[in-house]
């Protein structure tokens, strides 16, 4: 087609010219002076990238209120620097990483969805060193021959649940996987039907089970589950006998289930390993702290299970990590199968896990410094003091109508009992002409990114799992979000 060619039909809508006239170009504005920073430190492309979109959406938003009001009447072209900001906002919004640290203001002290447990300074300084460094990962250096990886926690984690051996892969789905295929490929395992669980929507016992080659055998009811129906279900294809910690639910009302010594007991009878899931996988005792409910690994060990399994970013405190330990011969059996190749940790998860494991050679020292310890020993006093410091500072803050203290509970989460919590202060914000969900929003896009709880018209803001050292942070983030 001749486009020099006068158009019988009447042309696009659409602005006259002239109301483009003074706007950069795509080259003016990305060499332009408010841009040097961004200039050394994003590439090239992604500046070009910026900037043709910030035009292209000026000319968009033009053509439409031209549509609409007229081309006689429209606003004179923003100058250069307005787009040049434009384009430093945009930068700031799609260069930044998509994995960020978050200020976790929910209370939710393991929250999956914020990477469990932050880490101890022993674990961070090790992950720095190991990361930057070659590392003793497979070289034993006393003989200088080749050791294994899994070796490196082992006796650590000997020392600290008292078992025989123990082994690692990367969390404790795949604990679970690898042990039920190394101990029950093509035989049954019999679990009791009130802890066949669902964890975390995408852990499911049962479908664990099938991939791992073993045929899951239910005992029991919902309800109750007694010794007695492990004993009459136990024929030549069983090979196991298993218990689930039922993490984050809670059968009440008439129950009955067995305990890890009556299944020993059971086992040894009939020549049956014993094994025991323990799910968050406590290495103190955290009824001192008021939760009854969760497992130590040391007691599943010396009431005889065979095998042990705990993930090491839940009660643990430190990275994700499937920690088995048990009987030696069990575990070299795990060693031994094919998928500890494709389980297998790398060498950060190692150095994290040996520096918080270190840390727990004295108990009394892993309370004061592993960080989800400290935060879940907190006294409600200390609380409550920060709590109303941050009340205050929050007060006069512009855009916040109303900062109040309210007495709540934190929970542990990672999967753990949602009955079981600690109690806590928040902060009830309330926002000046922004709904709670506009304000979570605008908390989780700043930087740093902020996580609170959205409800009822406020955000409500946990200290329990705020640092102290965060406070002031805290308080600029809400500021921003409030502009
Ligand atoms: C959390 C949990 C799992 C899954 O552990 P991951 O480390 O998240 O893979 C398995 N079993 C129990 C009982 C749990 O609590």
């Amino acid at each position: 087609m001749n486009t020099s060619e006068p158009s019988t039909e009447r042309p696009p809508a659409g602005p006259p010219a002239p109301a483009f006239r003074g706007m950069p170009s795509v080259h003016e504005l990305i060499e332009c002076a408010e841009l040097a920073e961004c200039r050394t430190r994003i590439p090239r492309g992604e500046i070009v990238s910026a900037a043709r979109t910030v035009l292209s959406e000026y000319r968009r938003q033009v053509a439409g209120d031209s549509a609409t009001i007229g081309g006689g009447h429209l606003p004179p072209v923003p100058n250069r620097d307005e787009f040049a900001r434009q384009v430093i906002e945009r930068l700031r919004r799609t260069e930044r990483p998509r994995l960020r640290r978050v200020i976790n203001a929910s209370g939710v002290i393991l929250h999956t969805g914020l990477g469990r447990a932050p880490l101890a300074q022993a674990a961070i300084d090790s992950l720095a060193e190991i990361g930057r460094n070659y590392a003793s990962v497979e070289l034993d250096l006393d003989s200088g021959e080749r050791g294994k990886r899994t070796h490196i926690v082992r006796e650590l984690l000997c020392k600290l649940t008292g078992a025989e051996s123990a082994t690692i892969v990367n969390n404790n789905a795949a604990a679970t996987l690898i042990v039920l295929a190394a101990t029950a490929t093509g035989r049954s395992v019999l679990v009791s039907r009130g802890e066949l669980i669902e964890i975390g929507g995408s852990f499911r016992l049962p479908e664990i089970m099938e991939v791992s080659g073993s045929r899951l055998r239910e005992v029991g009811t919902t309800n109750k589950t007694r010794i007695s129906d492990y004993s009459n279900a136990i024929d030549d294809s069983v090979a196991a006998l298993m218990k689930v910690h039922t993490s984050n639910f809670k059968v009440v009302g008439f129950t009955e289930s067995v305990t890890i010594p009556d299944l020993v007991r059971l086992g040894r009878e009939r020549g049956l390993p014993v094994i025991d899931d323990i799910g968050s996988g406590a290495l103190v005792d955290f009824s001192q702290f008021g939760f009854s409910d969760e497992p130590v690994a040391s007691a599943s060990i010396a009431a005889g299970a065979d095998l042990v399994l705990f993930s090491g970013d839940k009660l643990v405190g430190g990275p994700q990590a499937g920690i088995i330990v048990g009987r030696r011969e069990w575990i070299d059996r795990i060693e031994k199968h094919p998928l500890m190749r494709a389980f297998r940790v790398d060498k950060l998860t190692l150095a994290a896990l040996q520096a918080t494991l270190r840390i727990y050679r004295d108990p009394a020292r892993a309370l004061e410094i592993i960080p989800i310890l400290a935060m879940i020993r907190e006294p409600i006093s200390e609380l409550r003091e920060r709590a109303s410091r941050f009340a205050t500072a929050c007060q006069t803050l512009t855009g916040v109508a109303e900062a109040i203290l309210a007495d709540d509970t934190t929970y542990l989460g990672g999967g753990s009992l949602p009955t079981q919590g600690i109690s806590t202060v928040t902060v009830r914000i309330r926002a000046t002409g922004q709904s709670e969900t506009e304000f979570g929003r605008r908390l989780r896009l700043g930087d740093p990114a902020v996580v609170a709880r959205v409800q009822d018209g406020v955000v409500i803001f946990d200290l329990r799992t705020v640092f102290p050292g965060q406070l002031g942070e805290l308080v600029a983030a809400i500021q921003s979000a409030l502009l």
